[in-house]
């Protein structure tokens, strides 16, 4: 699902990376093209048409480029390009989201940190992603002793935490083998209950060192000193700031992917940026997050751990060669566009 904006010149880059990585690891793929956001809009009167559901409720993975636009922002809320994302999320209950934060040693002076602070970072964020406080009930802005109120709920079940801190801790076994668990316990019920269900989940994953933190400590570690870290777990809220936090330690948005799982192992696979109108058309946009958010899709959702890693590596020897698209371009680096770098890509796989 290309999307918007930059989304179909990324899109096609990335396709190109999972077409031939396929033809490697002799995969059987159908891919079918659906249509979301404001492409959707425009071409079918709605950002998360009936047909781009069937599609998504038949497929094993969905591998996403970007949706809005300022040409949208006119529309009524229901028909924003952004709807078309929250549609497919919870019709397909996308309630993990997987957030890797990692720091290619070739881009290290992107990075707004000292070298030594990031050099080799390496760090997941598991977020919640269908529940907490975007969610819950009541919400509203009403009048109360005579002045208006805005109000959410943050609210989590036992059986949403233990899905998603299982999520953690199946991440952290394939990792480091370390957990760090963000709340605010100190302040909310909900973060007492979700330190309870957490420490029960643990229980299962003995092999993993599980630690808990508040989520203002755990803002400033993460700028401090972000490769204490291994994996991170978090409500929806908290992990929204952190993760966006953590992506701007590697300093290239240009860069990083992400995974949103349900519980059957399907996924909605992107890049962590936006459709940057600004660039869109232009053929300099950055594929690697959306080529990188393949590789994730080969590993959970299709099971092919050593065709993602192929992928990793063809992005560790692309950048090795110097090739760079604007948004990471340096002093003595060669300039390619989105095209140039996807063809480098296929020719390393
Ligand atoms: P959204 O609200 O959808 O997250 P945003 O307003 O946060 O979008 P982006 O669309 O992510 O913003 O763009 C932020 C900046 O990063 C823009 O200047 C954009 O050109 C740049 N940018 C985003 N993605 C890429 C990319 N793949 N390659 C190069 N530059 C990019
Ligand atoms: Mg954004």
């Amino acid at each position: 699902m290309p999307g918007d904006g930059i989304g179909p010149e990324i899109v096609a880059e990335a396709l190109k990376v999972l077409e031939r990585v396929g033809e490697i690891g002799g995969l059987d793929l159908e891919i079918e093209q659906g249509l979301i956001g404001g492409a959707a809009h425009d071409a079918a009167g709605h950002p998360y048409p009936e047909a781009t559901r069937e599609a998504a409720r038949r497929a094993d993975a969905i591998l996403l480029g970007a949706v809005g636009g300022p040409q949208y922002e006119s529309l009524e809320r229901d028909l924003r390009p952004e709807r078309g994302l929250l549609g497919i999320r919870s019709d397909l209950g996308l309630f993990a989201n997987l957030r890797p934060a990692i720091l290619y040693p070739q881009l290290a002076s992107a990075s707004t940190l000292k070298p030594e602070v990031v050099s080799g970072l390496d760090i997941l964020i598991v977020r919640e992603l269908t529940g907490g406080i975007y969610f819950g009930q009541p919400r509203g802005i009403e009048e109360r002793n005579g002045e208006r109120v805005g109000f959410n709920t943050l609210v989590y079940s036992e059986s949403e935490i233990e899905r998603i801190a299982r999520v953690g801790f199946e991440a952290a076994m394939k990792r480091g083998k370390r957990l760090c668990s963000v709340d605010k316990a100190n302040v909310l019920e909900v973060s007492e209950l979700w330190r309870e269900v957490v420490e029960r989940v643990g229980k299962e994953f003995p092999e993993v060192e599980l630690s808990h933190m508040y989520v203002d400590n755990a803002a400033m570690q993460l700028v401090r000193d972000p490769k204490q870290f291994d994996v991170m777990v978090t409500g929806n809220m908290f992990g929204d700031i952190l993760s966006d936090a953590a992506a701007m330690l590697t300093g290239s948005i240009g860069m990083l992917p992400s995974a949103s799982l349900n519980s059957e192992g399907v996924g909605l696979y992107e890049p962590i940026h936006g459709s940057a109108p600004d660039i869109a058309g232009q053929g300099k946009a950055n594929p690697m997050a959306t080529v990188l958010s393949v590789a994730m899709l080969l590993r959970h959702s299709l099971n092919r751990n050593d065709l993602a890693e192929r992928i990793e590596a063809a992005v560790g020897r692309v950048l090795d060669q110097a090739l760079r698209t604007p948004d990471i371009f340096g002093e003595g680096m060669k300039l390619v566009g989105t095209q140039g770098m996807g063809d480098a890509l296929v020719a390393a796989l």
